[in-house]
C-alpha cells in the first residue's frame, strides 16, 4: 500500500465553523494569540487563557467534521494513510480518520503546568481555576503554545521522509517548525497542495496546487487518488 500523509492546518476546519487566524487579521477569535497562546500569556494572566481555551473547546464540541475530514477517511480504503495536524480541535479522529497525530496538541485534553508528560482528558468543556494535576499544579490546556518546543516533531519527521503522496491542505505554512516539515519529503514524493489563498510555497519541489477551499478540493483530490 502507498503511503499518504494529510498535513493539515486551520483552513480545514474553516468549513465547520471554525475561524482560522491568519483570515482574520492574526487575530484567533478576536484574541491577539500572543495574549492567549505563549507560555508568557499563561503567566500574566491564566485566568484570561483559560477563558480563551474553554470558549474555544465549547465552540469545537458544538461543530462537525466537515467534507474535507470525511474525504482523508475515503482515502484508507486504498493507502496507508497518516493525517499529521496543526489544529487542535478533534474532527479529523470524529470523522473516523485512524492515525492522526496532532503536532500542536488536542484542545480536549488538559495537562499538568509543571509536568508536561502528565496529561488529562477533559470531562466537556471547561478547564477551571482550581483543577489540580496529581503533583498538585494548576492544570492547562494541552496544546503547544507560540515559543514551546513541538515534542511530536520527529515522529511527523518519519511519517512525511516515508510518504509516497502528500496532501498539504488549508495552512499558510507561516508556522514554524512545522511549514518546514514538506521539506523533508522525498524526492519523488507527489506533492498537492489544497488552499484557496495565495500561498508562497517557496520550497524546490514540484507541488500542484489545487486553488479550492478544502470542502471543494479534497473531495475532487481524494475520488482521482481512489480512482488511479
Ligand atoms: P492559518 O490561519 O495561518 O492559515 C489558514 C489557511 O487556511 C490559509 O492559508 C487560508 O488560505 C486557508 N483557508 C481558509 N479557508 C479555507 C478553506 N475553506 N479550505 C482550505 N483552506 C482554507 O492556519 P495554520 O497554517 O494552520 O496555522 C495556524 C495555527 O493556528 C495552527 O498551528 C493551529 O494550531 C492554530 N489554529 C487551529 C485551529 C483549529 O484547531 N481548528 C483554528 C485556528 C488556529
Amino acid at each position: 500500500m502507498e503511503r499518504l500523509v494529510i498535513f493539515s492546518g486551520a483552513g480545514m476546519s474553516a468549513e465547520s465553523g471554525l475561524k482560522t487566524f491568519r483570515d482574520s487579521g492574526g487575530l484567533w477569535e478576536n484574541y491577539n494569540v500572543y495574549e492567549v497562546a505563549t507560555p508568557e500569556a499563561w503567566k500574566a494572566n491564566y485566568k484570561m487563557v483559560l477563558k480563551f481555551y474553554n470558549e474555544r473547546r465549547k465552540q469545537i464540541l458544538e461543530t462537525k467534521p466537515n467534507k474535507a475530514h470525511y474525504s482523508c477517511v475515503d482515502l484508507e480504503e486504498k493507502y496507508q494513510v497518516n493525517v499529521i495536524t496543526q489544529n487542535i480541535d478533534d474532527l479529523h479522529e470524529r470523522a473516523g480518520s485512524k492515525n492522526v497525530l496532532h503536532l500542536h496538541g488536542e484542545i480536549i485534553k488538559s495537562q499538568s503546568s509543571i509536568d508536561s508528560s502528565l496529561v488529562y482528558p477533559i470531562e466537556g468543556w471547561e478547564l477551571k481555576q482550581g483543577d489540580l494535576c496529581e503533583k498538585g499544579s494548576q492544570l492547562r490546556p494541552h496544546v503547544v503554545w507560540f515559543g514551546e518546543p513541538v515534542p511530536k516533531m520527529d515522529d511527523a519527521i518519519l511519517l512525511m521522509v516515508r510518504a509516497d503522496i502528500i496532501i498539504i491542505i488549508g495552512t499558510s505554512l507561516q508556522v514554524y517548525p512545522a511549514a518546514g516539515l514538506i521539506n523533508y519529503a522525498k524526492p519523488n514524493a507527489k506533492l498537492y497542495f489544497v488552499d484557496p489563498g495565495n500561498i508562497d510555497l517557496s520550497i524546490e519541489k514540484d507541488v500542484t496546487q489545487i486553488k479550492e477551499k478544502a470542502g471543494v478540493g479534497l473531495p475532487r483530490l481524494s475520488k482521482m487518488l481512489l480512482s488511479k
